[in-house]
């Protein structure tokens, strides 16, 4: 096909993979010529803290364990205040993406090197984009430099990843690659991150779902991450992710949970715009026999998404409200987003319908 004008902007960002490779983060640190790494956690993930300082003989400067989801203002700052305290040189952050949202926002206020050891499939530490939330709302921007110098993607550290979230924080990932697809400034570079991308995590996330410690497809799932990420990072969002940064700023519903809900309601809304990338998905997305709408319901059962927005804590009447806060804020989409299909698109989804 004809190529047309496109830019890409590649970072400069080490990636360390495989089996075992949160060993590696001691010769990390020394490339880094940092030797007092601040480590943050969530709370239910504290044995984290104890493997790094047994993996650095003791050498580390101090720890946050107190991450929470969406990066709030204040739990940031207590952050802040624990590195300033122990004066850390870095900061190394091993969780799901709500640990490496604050590793981010931590660089943006220190400048100090971020180490990122991901152990969901939320796929934040290849991009950009900063969060914060205040008042209740989120509110995220792009800078380039606070993409974390360094990754680790140690499979092992997955296998206890619950079946549950690693599919909805896969299905996550998968929505980055999605909308890289279709987006304005879908480019080719991104395009074929996303269409392995997809393909490995809709391979792989089932077989987690039969064996939560089978090692290969919890490997290609990581990899799969990694290359969602990269979407995410170099091609922008459409409705999927607007309708679900809404949904989770305004109603704080769960971010993963309700990726994995609206993905195929918003690609069955763009179908109609985008023929040719409805093929693709549907040559790459199992069982899809010609529609990708289709071979993602399909996904999204065997994954057990079962759920609706209603379960998850919506109530009808915020439909409106929603529908009215996405229109406030216009956005580039290949098909125009209008009050009452993006209804009913809703509608459905709390009701807990499969798309269509
Ligand atoms: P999360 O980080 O909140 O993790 C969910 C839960 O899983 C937590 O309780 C955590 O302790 C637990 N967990 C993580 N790894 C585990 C493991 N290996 N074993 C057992 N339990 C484990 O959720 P998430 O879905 O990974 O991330 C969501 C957050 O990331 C949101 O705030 C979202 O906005 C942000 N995000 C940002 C970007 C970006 O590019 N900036 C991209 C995607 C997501």
């Amino acid at each position: 096909s004809k190529m047309g004008l496109f830019d890409y902007t590649e970072s400069s960002q080490r990636v360390i993979f495989g089996e075992g490779s949160l060993s590696k983060l001691p010769d990390e640190l020394a490339k880094l010529n940092c030797t007092k790494p601040l480590i943050l956690t969530t709370p239910t993930k504290t044995s984290y803290v104890d493997d790094i300082s047994k993996i650095l003989n003791g050498q580390i400067a101090g720890s946050f364990t107190q991450v929470t989801m969406h990066t709030p203002k204040e739990v940031t700052e207590e952050a802040l205040k624990q590195l300033r305290s122990v004066d850390a040189d870095c900061v190394v952050s091993i969780g799901g993406g709500s640990a490496v949202g604050l590793g981010k926002a931590l660089f943006v206020l220190t400048g100090l090197p971020h180490i990122c050891i991901p152990t969901t499939y939320a796929g934040s530490e290849m991009t950009p984009i900063v969060g914060q939330t205040e008042n209740r709302v989120k509110v995220t921007h792009i800078d380039r430099k606070a993409i974390p110098a360094v990754v680790i993607y140690d499979v092992n550290l997955t296998l206890t990843l619950p079946t549950n979230i690693s599919a909805t924080s896969g299905l996550n990932a998968m929505a980055h690659a999605v909308e890289a697809l279709y987006a304005q400034d879908a480019n080719p570079i991104t395009s074929m991150f996303a269409i392995k991308g997809i393909q490995t995590l809709a391979g792989s996330l089932p077989q987690i779902m039969q064996n939560p410690r089978d090692l290969e497809a919890r490997s290609d799932a990581l990899l799969g991450t990694w290359f969602c990420g990269k979407c995410l990072a170099g091609a922008s969002v459409a409705l999927h992710h607007k309708l679900c940064h809404v949904l989770g700023g305004t109603f704080n519903l769960p971010h993963a949970e309700t990726h994995a809900i609206i993905l195929p309601h918003a690609l069955a809304y763009i179908a109609p715009s985008i023929p040719s990338v409805m093929q693709e998905l549907s040559d790459i997305i199992p069982d899809s026999n010609g529609d990708a709408v289709s071979g993602l319901n399909k996904l999204l059962s065997k994954l057990q998404i079962t759920y609706s927005l209603k379960d998850l804590g919506l109530k009808e009447e915020d439909i409106e409200v929603a529908v009215d806060n996405l229109l406030k804020k216009p956005f580039w989409n290949p098909r125009s987003v209008e009050r009452d299909p993006i209804r009913e698109l809703l509608k459905r989804a709390w009701e807990g319908k499969p798309a269509q």
